[in-house]
């Protein structure tokens, strides 16, 4: 973090501004690294030779700025048609000009109080008006509660940091119950065990499904994300992105995207072996102690029946396993975890074992 809080060069809000912090990313070896639900696996084979053969004289050419080639073959795999995809620089790109086009009105917006950070901070940045809407005591969304007067939704489904996911059915009563906004679900883990609302796009001009190939497909480093919905609102996103940077996309995103996505093969194979050691962490945790939200997503929230979060990050640390912690007084005990390889995950297992072999039982107030 700069020094800098304030500047007379500054324009007007700037210091007020509170930004996203993301995980950490340390810059030496020898971490497992389990703190920011990255893949563990490598991409597919396919999208990284589609990559290096796109790394040619070509880049001196500026890339399609509508990305059809990619939209298209995104389109025909949810058996929609391109009007309805609009790609971004990473799905927090789509977001933030979802954020912008789409979700300031009068009336406030609405999302979790236990959601995904980015959210409030894109409310400041654009000046929209949020109201958190809370949890019910499992720490799941209960879509009744979103039948309120609102300015549009916003619900990662699984929900993030704490992996629970709503069925299609209940999806479908919330739109039903909110025709007169936009409801965006935020479906960056969907694929590791969840419905995609994108089946719903045909029935509700509303509703706009946002997607990433950061965590599903392995790709966090090369910036790819989606949305799908109505082409009403697709153009809403496009004249934001056309009057903000018209090329989100480079060369090689475009032709890494486009391998990745038609290889489904692949991200069936993926999703399967992170399923299969989550199962196997979530029972191995149980175990020692650790009671684990039911989860669709490549991470699991859990805490432990007696020993403090905080103190359990830190001991992981010490046998350098990152893993995250949120400080929001609901959920200042639960530790979120991503699922690694089998690999990590049994070192992770083989850490506690020890943690909790030589440490005490803690007193700890254990919030709800
Ligand atoms: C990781 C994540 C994103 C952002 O992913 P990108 O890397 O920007 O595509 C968006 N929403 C949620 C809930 C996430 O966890």
């Amino acid at each position: 973090m700069s020094a800098f809080t304030s500047s007379p060069f500054w324009s007007t809000g700037i210091d007020k501004l509170k930004a996203y912090v993301p995980g950490e990313q340390p810059q030496t070896g020898g971490w497992v690294k389990l703190n920011t639900n990255e893949c563990p696996y490598p991409p597919s084979p396919l999208a990284l030779e589609a990559i290096r053969a796109a790394t040619s004289d070509k880049l001196r050419l500026y890339p399609d700025p509508n990305g059809n080639a990619l939209k298209g073959v995104i389109a025909s795999q949810f058996g929609l048609s391109p009007a309805h995809v609009f790609l971004g620089n990473g799905s927090d790109e789509v977001l933030g000009h979802a954020f912008m086009g789409l979700l300031k009105h009068a009336l406030p917006i609405l999302y979790p109080d236990i959601s995904y950070s980015f959210y409030p901070v894109w409310c400041g940045l654009y000046g929209i008006a949020f109201q958190q809407v809370p949890l019910n005591a499992d720490f799941a969304v209960d879509v009744a509660d979103y039948s309120v007067p609102n300015g549009g939704i916003v619900l990662p489904n699984p929900n993030a940091p704490t992996g629970t996911a709503l069925s299609l059915d209940q999806l479908r009563t919330l739109l039903q119950a909110n025709r007169q906004s936009v409801v965006v679900i935020d479906e960056a883990y969907v694929d590791f065990g969840a419905e995609s609302a994108a089946a719903l796009i045909p029935e509700f001009d509303n509703l706009l499904v946002v997607h990433t190939l950061s965590k599903s497909r392995a790709l966090a480093g090369l910036r790819v994300g989606f949305a799908l919905g109505h082409p009403a609102l697709i153009e809403a996103l496009a004249r934001v992105k056309d009057s903000f940077n018209s090329y989100p996309l480079d060369r090689l995103a475009l032709a890494g995207a486009q391998a990745a996505i038609e290889d489904t093969a692949y991200l069936a194979q993926l999703t399967a072996a992170v399923i299969r050691s989550r199962e196997w962490l979530v029972t191995e945790l149980a175990a020692l102690g650790f009671e684990t939200l039911p989860s669709q997503a490549n991470f699991i929230f859990t805490r432990h029946a007696s020993q403090a979060a905080a103190t359990l990050l830190a001991a992981l640390r010490e046998q350098k396993i990152l893993v995250r912690h949120f400080g929001q007084p609901r959920i200042a005990n639960h530790l979120r975890i991503s699922i690694g390889t089998q690999a990590e995950c049994e070192l992770l297992v083989q850490a506690l074992q020890r943690i909790l072999a030589a440490t005490p039982a803690t007193t700890h107030k254990v919030s709800a």
